[in-house]
């Protein structure tokens, strides 16, 4: 059984539809980038595969999703609140578990970042905020990564760094990136979307120059 299955599915918003007929299917640990120009639905696609399956899903949002107020060690441990007792989660909330910092720290230190542990969000640059995203979403460790362009805020090399290691975990992952040589370069498929169709669905090793052109083209 795939783990998604699209058939001539479209998603409206109003009269517009941001999503026309698509059919996919996606199987477990496949690594998949979205790519298009804008507009042309990555976000309503990867919004709309969460809706199928929300339980397994961790979700890397383009907004980051943070509370600024908060320490970054408070925002990734949300991303595991779902699997704790209230009580639980007030005693960690006032004087944090030893065996969650640690926990914590461990994937904070997989994206380098582990030195703003206690540090309130709302003080990280915009680039430091989308790592902490990114680590409550690998926190959360459900077993499929939907990311929405994870990593537009990052520097090129960070960028590359982070998508490296989201790419060979051992899940399934299925990112927008707006990088076209990240996506050639770590997804084993490509799915390119304009104007609400797939324009072309294959594995990365196959797309063309000439097919990238066409999709970003007029
Ligand atoms: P992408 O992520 O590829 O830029 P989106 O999925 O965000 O594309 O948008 C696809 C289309 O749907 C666009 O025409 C966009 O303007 C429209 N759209 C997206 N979100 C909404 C919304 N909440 N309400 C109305 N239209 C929307
Ligand atoms: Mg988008």
């Amino acid at each position: 059984m795939p783990l998604f299955q699209l058939s001539e599915t479209t998603v409206s918003y109003g009269d517009l539809e941001a999503l026309k007929a698509i059919s996919l299917t996606v199987e477990q640990a496949e690594k998949v980038a979205i790519i298009g120009p804008s507009g042309a639905g990555k976000s309503t696609l990867l919004k709309h595969l969460y809706e199928q399956n929300p339980q397994q899903c961790s979700v890397i949002n383009q907004d980051f999703a943070l509370i600024p107020q908060l320490s970054v060690f408070h925002n990734v441990y949300m991303g595991r609140l779902n699997q704790n007792s209230l009580l639980k989660n007030t005693r960690n909330f006032f004087f944090p578990e030893k065996e969650k910092i640690t926990e914590v720290k461990k994937i904070l230190t997989e994206l380098e970042i582990d030195d703003k542990l206690f540090v309130k969000v709302a003080a990280l640059s915009g680039g430091q905020q989308q790592r902490v995203s990114i680590c409550r979403a690998l926190y959360h460790d459900a077993p499929i990564v939907l990311g929405d362009e994870p990593v537009a805020s990052l520097d090129p090399k960070n960028a590359e760094v982070v998508i490296d290691k989201l790419m060979h975990k051992d899940k399934t992952v299925i990112l927008s990136l707006h990088s076209v040589e990240l996506a050639l370069k770590y997804a084993g498929r490509i799915i390119a979307l304009k104007e609400g169709r797939v324009f072309f669905d294959a594995p990365a090793a196959e797309v063309s120059d000439s097919q990238i052109k066409e999709l970003y083209g007029k």
